[in-house]
């Protein structure tokens, strides 16, 4: 699709350029953004992005070489003072002017999406939607970039503060949400004045290569945004160049991990937001039938490549009554690609995550839990048989030692807990190591409240499952699944990406000698 949709023009029809070179018959190439240029590298190393559902080659991404990761720095460097300089108000019209072509241009990215992560249209939509809130966010950033002032805290002495940007900062996205996750950084980052660098996924970098494209159309100037691409050592030279003032990161531990610990090292700013395991707690005064339902579509829906996807469900008391209903449920899904109508699963991202999930399966199974849907080699049409799909998989009898419990799965399974009340189910949650997500479904205010107050994880959702906060709040998840110290969006975003500049200014009509001071100012007794 990708390949056909510029073969007919269409992207040029959208005003999008076409960002594969037709060096090759059928395989295109990912380009570089440096500097407000698609630049062919010259890479000798490439990776193939492959369409989930077929297996099809899209395009091959290029592991950067050092060169052209340090052009990329040197144009962000170059534009930051400018940038910078450019009034608040006209970096808030150049993001309104991104948000209307982002709107118009919505179908066109959420089929890329679609081709390159697998996900159905409409959950590529939404995955689209929930960056255009960000977008739509910084559009008020001159109120969000607001200081504070107290006149008089001393005779003519007022102080006042205002944020500054940092100077070049740079994001490393993964492949799960390919238009959310790089909308949550770029949009804070340059409309607070700061110039960016961003490394998306190597999975699903065509999406990023629409975006930028649109942002250049909006009104970004060039070295304001540029796109590397790479896998580890991108990521190492991003923790490492010295002009790089802040990262943001969101993926899985093990690289979130390594670069808090190198970025901090380095000196650098780092937001950090890792894996999880997101529990909901089921009260038997749930309203049921709303309930499962929000369940199997927070569990199954995306796959399960969410990282908010309902993967843990603790059921109290009698509620596990309820799992042949919640089967029932899965059973009824459609697996197929994600472009394909009605589709509710598209496939997994790749045949070494589809590998991962059927070990993880087997492994409650050899550990004693009870696979009650097994999704294991679904059914799909036969032009997809190929593809890397799971199939919803439910699991009871597990226990916290278990390996499906304590690993992440990403992929359309649910494990199955049990509880006897309240208490212990907040118990068993807060002594999971992650804190991403979490949710009560109860028709019990005091319940709610108990569950709200107690529980560790700190995005809650009351009768909501997958709670991501709207953009004027920010994404706090904790525990083991947040490293740094201000999160993503809303008001912790603005914060990651600027600096407070506080000013104790004096101003006097006379000049009258007050004699010289040589203790400390003491500007609050005067
Ligand atoms: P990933 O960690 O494999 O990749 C993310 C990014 O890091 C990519 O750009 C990749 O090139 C780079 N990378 C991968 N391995 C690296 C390494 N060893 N050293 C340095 N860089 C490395 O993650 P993924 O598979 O693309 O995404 C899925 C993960 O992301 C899941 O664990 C999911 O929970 C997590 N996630 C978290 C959130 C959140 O907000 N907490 C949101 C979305 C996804």
């Amino acid at each position: 699709m990708i390949s056909s949709i510029k073969n007919s023009g269409k992207f040029l029809n959208l005003g999008i350029r076409n960002f594969h070179s037709s060096s090759s018959n059928y395989v295109n190439t990912t380009k570089l953004f440096i500097n407000g240029k698609f630049v062919e590298s010259k890479s000798k190393e490439w990776v193939e992005v492959k369409n989930p559902a077929t297996q099809e080659v899209i395009t091959k991404v290029p592991i950067s070489t050092m060169d052209e990761m340090k052009a990329a720095v040197d144009a962000a460097v170059k534009a930051f003072p400018a940038w910078r300089d450019t009034s608040v108000s006209n970096r808030a019209r150049i993001m309104q002017n991104y948000r209307a072509l982002i709107i118009k241009n919505q179908e066109k990215i959420a089929e890329c999406i679609t081709e390159e992560q697998g996900k159905t249209l409409p959950d590529a939509r939404g995955d689209l939607f929930r960056g255009l809130e960000i977008v739509e966010h910084s559009c008020s950033v001159p109120s969000l970039m607001m200081g504070e002032t107290v006149e008089n805290v001393s005779k003519d002495v007022d102080i006042y503060s205002y944020l500054q940007p940092l100077g070049v900062c740079a994001g490393v996205a993964p492949f799960n949400f390919p238009a959310m996750i790089p909308l949550w950084m770029i949009p804070m980052a340059i409309a607070t004045g700061n110039t960016f660098v961003l490394k998306p996924s190597e999975r699903v970098p065509t999406t990023t290569m629409i975006l930028v494209q649109l942002a250049q159309e909006a009104g970004v100037p060039d070295g304001v945004v540029n796109v590397i691409h790479g896998q580890k050592d991108a990521v190492n030279f991003i923790c490492d160049d010295p002009n790089i003032k802040a990262i943001s990161f969101v993926g899985s531990d093990q690289a979130g991990k390594h670069i808090h610990a190198r970025g901090t090292a380095n000196g650098k700013r780092v937001q950090s937001n890792m894996a999880a395991k997101n529990h909901a707690c089921i009260l038997p005064d749930a309203a049921k039938e709303r309930t499962l339902d929000a369940m199997a579509g927070a569990a199954f829906g995306a796959s399960g490549q969410r990282c908010m996807a309902l993967s843990a469900a603790v059921f109290v008391g009698e509620t596990k009554d309820w799992i042949p209903e919640l089967v029932q449920r899965a059973k009824n899904l459609k697996i197929t690609a994600g472009k394909e109508d009605g589709a509710d699963l598209g496939p997994v991202i790749s045949p070494e995550s589809k590998e991962r999930i059927h070990r993880i399966i087997q492994s409650a199974i050899d550990e004693g839990a009870k696979v009650v849907l097994d999704g294991r080699n679904p059914k799909v049409p036969q032009q997809y048989a190929k593809g890397n799909f799971v199939g919803p998989t439910i699991i009871t009898g597990v226990k916290p030692h278990m390996t499906c419990y304590k690993e992440e799965i990403f992929g359309p399974v649910l494990v199955c807990l049990e509880s006897e009340n309240l208490d212990d189910a907040i118990t068993l949650i807060n002594s999971n190591p992650y804190g991403n997500g979490t949710a009560i479904f109860t028709q019990s205010g005091a319940a709610a409240r108990k569950f709200q107050h107690l529980i560790q994880s700190t995005n809650c959702g009351i009768n909501i499952p997958i709670p991501v906060p709207l953009p004027f709040f920010s994404f706090t998840g904790s525990k083991g699944s947040f490293l740094g110290s201000n999160h993503f969006y809303g008001k912790e975003g603005v914060k990651f990406f600027t600096q407070i500049k506080t000013i104790t200014s004096s101003w006097k009509d006379d000049d009258v000698s007050a004699g010289v001071a040589t203790h400390m100012p003491v500007l609050g007794k005067q």
